[in-house]
């Protein structure tokens, strides 16, 4: 901690030498001298480690300089390689035409459920980025009626709520960024505040300024920033930063670089010396789409309270409502009053008007997931098993073992990844050094997966397999990489490897290992004698290679004897 103190009265230093110097230096060139110190001061151990890649963006300022910027061959071809994605995603912005239909159809493809959010999202969508396309038709545009259609998703965790933005901003090509409300603090306190996120957007953006004022800032967590004041009479920091948020979400212009970032701070300021015209230093948050994010647990209860209690009047019992309002999402009947009770600003609540909730994942939905979802977590153990040319069938029964399983969790979808984790890990481990390369996978895996995996292993036990095979070539190759030795294993010798590596259950890499641990120095003895670089490993040399070796050793001093007998 002491360094990085040290390295900021460094930069302090800094900046006052810039101050100090630039108005000696008005007839020079003031940015020339400005470099020179820096270097000079940079010199200094200390500072050189804190602002390498300061040093490094300014040698690379320096080498474009240099070429007058004519140069059209190496870094600029890389960038124009790197680069048309961007021109296209800021051109189907311009260009924005998707109906929320489209959108709707889309999402499909990914997210199971949530219909109700899918319908309400497309719209948001649609009418936000149409707004952003006649903006940039016509410049003038003044829609002072315009409101920002920002989103409020409702809903417990794994249910979709960031999986359905990232895949809107996915096909809309518009940067994504995701925080906790927990983690913010007010602004002027040290940690993450609001400007922050806007800041990670236009990382996301890599750096693309343009791009990033279109992009989606989504912030979960934000039912634990309600105000404590109104639920227990004592407050915490939660007002402030929705009072932060509540700028952030109208029009602001948010700097680049955050005050904490000096390095960034004197980046922008060379860059303004460098240019005629300066880049802009800060962003506006008029064009970025807000979506926030919170499972509300308490409001569930209260808005079903008020429902309750409108509903029912005097004279029925509690229980009576229990059973009628069973599987009723309460928390798509919250409205603004139960908002701003729980604990939310009218102002902030009021910047928030596309207000939807999402639905629990039933055991059936998790299921889906699983068989229609593109790219869902099954699909990844199957890439991950291809991976060692291994593939699985998967029954029904398994699939529903499998959801079942999940919903105990409660977690939502993200119970399926806890399951199948549990169910595949030794798999993963075991399966790639034996030779099984198919397997099916049922109901009894899921239950118990130990057993099936050490059934599976037991059915392949006199199994050869290939990939195995290969492994002895792959280590002859190292042998002879490393060592300078060709070690020629015959057909039944690899086979005998591969058979002990399987009863071992140990990998063939390691089994060779031990055989042959002595053979680099005992055939460099037998090389110098004989001049030999190759050398044929039978079975006989893999059920006793020790043995073997001291017999060729002694054989090249015999060979060596008689030639210089002879
Ligand atoms: P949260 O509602 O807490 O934001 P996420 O969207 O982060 O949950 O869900 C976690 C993961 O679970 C997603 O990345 C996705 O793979 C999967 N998932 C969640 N909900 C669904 C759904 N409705 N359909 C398909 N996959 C889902």
């Amino acid at each position: 901690m002491n360094e990085v103190f040290h390295k900021f009265r460094y930069i302090n230093d800094l900046s006052i030498l810039i101050s100090f110097i630039m108005p000696k230096k008005d007839d020079d060139n003031p940015l020339e001298e400005i470099q020179k110190q820096l270097r000079d001061l940079m010199n200094n151990k200390n500072v050189q480690v804190a602002f390498a890649p300061f040093m490094q963006s300014m040698k690379d300022q320096a080498a474009d300089g240099d070429d007058g910027g004519k140069s059209g061959g190496g870094s600029d071809e890389k960038k124009v390689e790197e680069d048309p994605t961007r021109d296209e995603k800021l051109e189907s912005i311009r260009e924005f035409d998707r109906k929320p239909k489209e959108i709707r159809d889309y999402l499909d493809r990914f997210v199971i459920k949530q219909e109700q959010a899918k319908r309400v999202l497309s719209v948001a969508v649609c009418d936000h980025y149409n707004y952003v396309r006649r903006c940039l038709d016509d410049a003038k545009l003044d829609e002072a009626e315009y409101v920002k259609p920002n989103v409020l998703l409702l809903g417990p965790t794994g249910v979709g709520k960031t999986f359905l933005m990232r895949n809107v901003a996915k096909l809309i090509g518009v940067p994504f960024v995701k925080a906790d409300a927990t983690k913010f603090s007010e602004t002027g306190y040290v940690g993450y505040d609001v400007d922050d996120l806007v800041r990670d957007l236009v990382k996301a953006a890599e750096g693309d300024v343009e791009l990033a004022q279109y992009g989606i800032v989504y912030i979960d967590e934000i039912d634990k920033i309600a105000s404590e004041a109104s639920r227990s009479g004592r407050d915490v920091s939660g007002r402030g930063v929705q009072i932060n948020l509540l700028k952030l979400m109208e029009e602001t212009e948010v700097n680049l670089h955050s005050p904490q970032d000096m390095m960034g701070q004197m980046k922008a300021f060379m860059d303004m010396q460098k240019g005629e015209k300066a880049k802009k230093g800060s962003i506006s948050t008029k064009n970025i789409l807000f979506i926030v994010s919170g499972a509300f647990d308490q409001l569930e209860e209260d808005v079903r309270k008020r429902l309750d209690l409108n509903r029912i009047g005097f004279g029925s019992s509690e229980e009576g409502v229990e059973s009628n309002t069973q599987g009723i999402n309460f928390l798509s009947q919250a409205e603004t009053r139960d908002f701003i009770k729980y604990g939310f600003e009218p102002e902030f609540i009021g910047r928030l008007p596309v207000r939807v909730a999402c639905d629990e994942l039933k055991k059936e939905d998790l299921a889906e997931i699983l068989l229609s979802s593109e790219g869902n977590v099954l699909e990844q153990y199957r890439n991950d098993f291809r991976g060692y040319s291994i593939k699985f069938t998967i029954s029904n029964d398994a699939i529903e073992k499998i959801a079942e399983q999940a919903a105990e969790e409660k977690t939502g979808a993200r119970g399926l990844v806890t399951v199948l984790e549990r169910t595949f890990r030794d798999f993963k481990f075991e399966l790639p050094s034996t030779p099984v390369r198919t397997f099916s996978v049922d109901a009894e895996t899921i239950e118990d997966p130990s057993s099936s995996l050490a059934h599976l292993l037991e059915e392949n036990r006199d199994q050869l397999d290939d990939s195995m095979l290969q492994d002895v070539d792959r280590y002859e190759e190292y042998f002879k990489r490393e060592f300078g030795y060709h070690l020629r294993f015959r057909k039944t010798a690899k086979v005998a490897i591969v058979k002990e590596a399987i009863a071992e259950n140990r990998s063939v890499r390691a089994i060779c290992e031990r055989k042959f641990s002595d053979f680099e120095h005992g055939l460099s003895i037998i090389s110098q004698r004989t001049g030999k670089k190759e050398f044929t490993i039978d079975k006989k040399v893999v059920d006793n290679p020790d043995k073997e070796l001291s017999r060729w050793v002694v054989e090249s001093f015999e060979k060596s004897a008689d030639s210089t007998s002879e």
